[in-house]
């Protein structure tokens, strides 16, 4: 069966008994968005303040193949075996976009037995976070131009605008184009581009916000450009922006309440891009749940190297959140595709493959113990064609590594065939949970932090820059040299090109580019190409999506 062919069999419950059921929350605190979404309210988010926290868990993978690991899927079966084996847990995760969704990768909604639901409204707008992100944005967009044409009393220099325009959609027409066409009373004629939705600052600045007020602040920090001498900022709050985008986002605030296929509850909350964004579901989200319930499972996007280093160094140091353990997802499959088998090939038994592709897992679990201080169990995403000696030796090199590795089959099973997981897991974050590390101290400089990312967690011997970036960096040290380091770099592997598989060493990270997102608090730094408007493949799944005349959606996976 597909995955959404699974999901449609679901028997979903009312969200609103779901949420009183199993988290204690009464209705009134709920917004109901149909039967089985619903949006936390605000007031009672604020009021939960005093409650402990329960225990956070972190999933993430080995350096991703073009298919997905199943961090998602993992997560999802995660928390349900841990519900199954008698533990309130709640998973968090991100909102789907439509990029990816109607183009090669597909929903993000998990996978298997191991999905959130309704999947065709998780992958398709939601409850309309990501259009109210999309129209703040592009507000800001709007008002700028506007102000050109009005006189540019803040003297904006229209060739140093930085603030694109974004759309939901993977879209590759539209990366660079030209606005204000058509005669004065369109505007000045400007060079613009599109970004897609994901990617927007404001997703950004919406999942690290931690209030109203907060969220207000950071989009009237955002710059959105300079003034001809180029060094002078011109900032949101410059141009009254920051109001009418807060209010624009008052319901996209608000978390997302659905369920598991067994009936759990799931928070799906913000989806910033894992690449120039920090790639995790919002700090409300992941605050919020850890006050209802005693463990919370939560993803961060691509591999340890890029998702977990950010969430520690990004998110947890900005929300003072305190993860006990981290899962590692690893696939025979992907440690395979790192030892040189070709992705056509993967399905077939292959040891001295996956026995070279080890060399990645252990790189990963070497980073999550020794830089970020935090005990890891693999978790290997079990998949159909492996093979029982391909299993056993997994097994074998991990314990020689000293880290536990459970077989995990939540894919196939649902929650109880991640119980032994579950089990593990919880076993660490209730005897002997971590104190996490952060891989830089916050005083260090901006390279310098760029520096301890790349030689520590990726192995380089060299990190070098043009001149021209390492000067804007000097520059900014003043004003903005507490900010951490947000890495844009192939999450394919642990250097910047990507088919380096395994785990590379003494390579140069050259930083191309660095940008101050001010309101997100983060300074992104570019190594290698990177996109932040995909485009379509050749037969996009959008091809075989399609809706019958009682509504039922086919083809969504
Ligand atoms: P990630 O979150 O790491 O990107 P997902 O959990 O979304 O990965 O999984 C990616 C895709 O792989 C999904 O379509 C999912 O259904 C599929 N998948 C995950 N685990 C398995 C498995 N064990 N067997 C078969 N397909 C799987
Ligand atoms: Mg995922």
């Amino acid at each position: 069966m597909s995955d959404i062919e699974i999901a449609q069999k679901a028997t979903m419950l009312p969200i609103m008994d779901l949420a009183e059921q199993k988290l204690g929350v009464d209705r009134q605190h709920l917004d109901p968005y149909g039967h089985y979404k619903a949006k936390l309210c605000l007031d009672y988010v604020n009021s939960l303040g005093d409650k402990p926290d329960g225990k956070l868990i972190l999933v993430t993978a080995i350096s991703p193949t073009p298919a997905g690991e199943g961090k998602t899927t993992t997560t999802v079966g995660l928390g349900d075996a841990l519900n199954r084996i008698g533990k309130k847990a709640v998973m968090c995760l991100r909102e789907p976009s439509l990029g990816p969704c109607f183009g090669v990768k597909g929903g993000a909604a998990g996978g298997g037995y191991a999905q959130v639901v309704p999947m065709e409204d998780i992958n398709l707008h939601f409850t309309g976070d990501f259009h109210a992100i999309g129209v703040a944005h592009n507000l800001l967009a709007a008002l700028i131009d506007n102000h050109i044409t009005q006189g540019n009393p803040l003297h904006i220099d229209p060739r140093r605008i930085q603030w694109k325009r974004v759309v939901d959609m993977n879209d590759r027409a539209l990366r660079k184009v030209v606005i204000g066409m058509g005669g004065p009373g369109n505007g000045y004629v400007r060079e613009d581009g599109y970004d897609i939705v994901v990617a927007s600052e404001v997703m950004a600045i919406l999942c690290l916000a931690t209030d109203l007020k907060d969220l207000k602040e950071r989009l009237g920090r955002i710059v959105i450009g300079y003034k001809a001498d180029g060094k002078t900022p011109i900032y949101a709050r410059d141009l009254k922006a920051h109001g009418a985008m807060a209010a624009l986002l008052k319901d996209a605030i608000k978390p997302n309440l659905v369920q598991t296929l067994e009936n759990n509850i799931a928070i799906i909350h913000g989806g910033p891009f894992a690449n120039i964004a920090h790639g995790c579901n919002t700090v409300t989200a992941t605050k919020t749940a850890l006050k209802l319930a005693d463990y919370v499972v939560t993803e961060a996007g691509f591999g340890a190297d890029l998702g977990a280093e950010k969430f520690l160094d990004i998110k947890c140091r900005m929300a003072g959140l305190n993860p006990a353990a981290v899962v590692l997802v690893a696939t025979v499959r992907a440690l395979k595709f790192h030892g040189g088998v070709k992705k056509e090939d993967l399905n077939q038994e292959n040891l001295a493959a996956l026995e070279q592709g080890l060399a990645n897992l252990e790189r990963h679990v070497h980073n999550i113990r020794e830089h970020y201080g935090l005990p890891c169990v693999v978790s290997i995403n079990h998949f159909t064609f492996d093979t029982d000696a391909e299993i056993a030796l997994l097994q074998k090199k991990c314990q020689e590594l000293g880290v536990q590795a459970v077989v995990a089959k939540h894919w196939a099973q649902g929650g109880q065939g991640a119980e032994e997981l579950a089990r593990v897991v919880s076993g660490i974050v209730d005897n002997q949970p971590g104190k996490h590390s952060f891989v830089y101290g916050e005083d260090l400089s901006l390279w310098q932090k760029i520096e301890a990312i790349a030689t520590k967690i990726y192995g380089a011997g060299a990190v070098t820059a043009d001149p021209k970036v390492k000067s804007q960096l000097a520059a900014w040290n003043d004003e903005y040299g507490h900010y951490p380091i947000c890495m844009a770099k192939t999450q394919m592997s642990f250097s910047t090109d990507p088919n380096a598989k395994g785990a590379p060493t003494g390579h140069t990270v050259h930083i191309r580019e660095v940008r101050l997102a001010n309101g997100a608090g983060f300074i992104v730094a570019i190594a290698g190409d990177m996109m932040t408007m995909p485009g379509l493949p050749k037969v996009p799944a959008a091809e075989h999506i399609d809706i019958d005349d009682n509504g039922r959606i086919t083809g969504l996976f």
